[in-house]
């Protein structure tokens, strides 16, 4: 799409949703960045694991946050990961990494950083940010929000597919606990709990194709800059 103004668009919604990898596509399409900005606080979830720090205990969190720095560079479109200078982006795609993330996002310090970094790096640019407050947080004013859903059971059906294709051995039941967990976590966290923003377009990838889902996002996109 060829368009000279400046957009934003916040695809919110449950773990395993197909989030990253439509935000992905429809960034190259749209020519924009994609902030996964779940990799943000997968970074320092790592932090926290590789110091010892407790994950669960919000206060010590906050007491070394002033020692976490996370950077988000783009190589040729894709995001890199930094932590502390480190290129963190592989070692966070760990569960554990996502399970300390999804313990350190409780944090309203926590949040609070990250929050100004990711609108400081979406600052005067087009953007594509995917997460779990995109639309009710850090982006209130973006041109559009998406609520993007799907079963929990295909969504854990598609976690588990993945990790089976990386050769990592699973059990589908487990991947499923982990999907309704997370989700738990982090629909009924204090702070900006992941909730379908007013104004975000639900779309339910149940029974519809990557591509599809993409197409709809830029449709539904075009509608919103040509209204
Ligand atoms: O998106 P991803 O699964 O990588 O995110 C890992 C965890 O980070 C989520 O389960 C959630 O707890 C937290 N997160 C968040 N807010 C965001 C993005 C992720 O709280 N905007």
């Amino acid at each position: 799409m060829n368009n000279e103004k400046i957009f934003s668009i916040a695809i919110d919604g449950p773990c395993g949703a197909g989030k990253s990898s439509v935000a992905d596509d429809a960034a190259k399409r749209l020519n924009i960045l994609h902030l996964d900005t779940g990799a943000m606080y997968r970074a320092v979830g790592l932090y926290m694991l590789e110091n010892e720090i407790d994950i669960h205990n919000p206060d010590e969190v906050k007491a070394h946050m002033d020692e976490v720095k996370i950077d988000v560079a783009f190589e040729n479109g894709i995001q890199k990961t930094y932590l502390c200078g480190r290129d963190v982006s592989s070692l966070i795609r760990t569960q554990e990494a996502g399970d300390a993330a999804s313990a350190v996002s409780k944090g309203a310090y926590v949040r609070e950083k990250m929050v100004l970094k990711q609108r400081e790096i979406a600052k005067g640019m087009s953007i594509l940010m995917d997460g779990r407050d995109a639309g009710t947080c850090i982006l209130p004013d973006a041109t559009l929000k998406i609520y993007l859903t799907a079963d929990v059971h295909e969504r854990a059906r598609r976690r588990y597919d993945e990790r089976v294709q990386k050769g990592e051995a699973c059990v589908f039941d487990d991947v499923l606990k982990e999907c309704i967990e997370r989700d738990h976590n982090d629909m009924n966290r204090e702070v900006s709990p992941l909730i379908q923003a007013e104004d975000a377009v639900v779309v339910d990838s149940t029974h519809m194709t990557q591509a599809e889902v993409v197409d709809r996002i830029i449709a539904l996109l075009k509608e919103r800059l040509e209204a």
